[in-house]
């Protein structure tokens, strides 16, 4: 994904000004992450003996310069014009952000371990569909409620609705870690 782009040259003044209307955080996909990434870093070395940025660490030329008269490598900028850019780091395995451990902890309880469907009929989930529908308009409030009611609900099911798995507790331990509740109380841990 390391593209080298063309050396261009941006004067301050050419930069066109725009007004920010709003910002809105969400999560990046590993996709995204990737495209919008000049290198991936490889190494935690940073300079080699002589001196020089280690290609593919933190100060690899292709992420921005530092030293005063050397150009960055992807836009070609002296260090004060380049803005600097993203690098990536491929994970070994999955890792959970422990922002979102308690909403996986909902996800995992309401969901059939088996068929991996919500645990609700297609009957309730119709009923609900409609009923959230009319509510969301206008009503915020009620359909908080809803969505709380909805979840217990999915919640209490011991057996999967759709193809009849028997669901166990997920018990969540922080920061994230989740476990089924076996019979005999044999945790078994739930790996991503
Ligand atoms: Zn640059
Ligand atoms: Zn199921």
């Amino acid at each position: 994904m390391a593209t080298q782009t063309e050396r261009v040259s941006v004067r301050e003044e050419e930069i066109p000004l725009k007004a920010i209307k709003a910002i809105k955080f969400s999560i990046l996909s590993p996709d995204v992450i990737r495209s919008m990434s000049v290198m991936e870093i490889t190494t935690s070395e940073t300079y080699d003996e002589a001196g020089r940025p280690m290609v593919g660490g933190l100060m690899d030329r292709r992420l921005g310069v530092v030293e005063p008269g050397a150009r960055c490598e992807t836009c070609g900028n002296p260090p004060d014009k380049c803005p600097g850019h993203f690098g990536r780091i491929e994970l070994a395995r999955p890792v959970i952000h422990v922002e979102y451990a308690k909403y996986i902890h909902d996800l995992l309880r309401t969901t059939c371990r088996e068929c991996g469907r919500i645990l609700l009929t297609d009957e309730e989930i119709e009923k609900y569909s409609k009923r959230m529908a009319r509510l969301k308009v206008r009503w915020k409030l009620l359909a908080d409620r809803l969505i709380e009611r909805i979840r217990k609900k999915a919640m209490e099911r011991t057996v999967c609705p759709h193809c009849g798995a028997k669901q166990y507790k997920v018990r969540f331990e922080r920061p994230y870690t989740f476990y089924e509740e076996k019979e005999n109380g044999v945790l078994e841990k739930l790996d991503q």
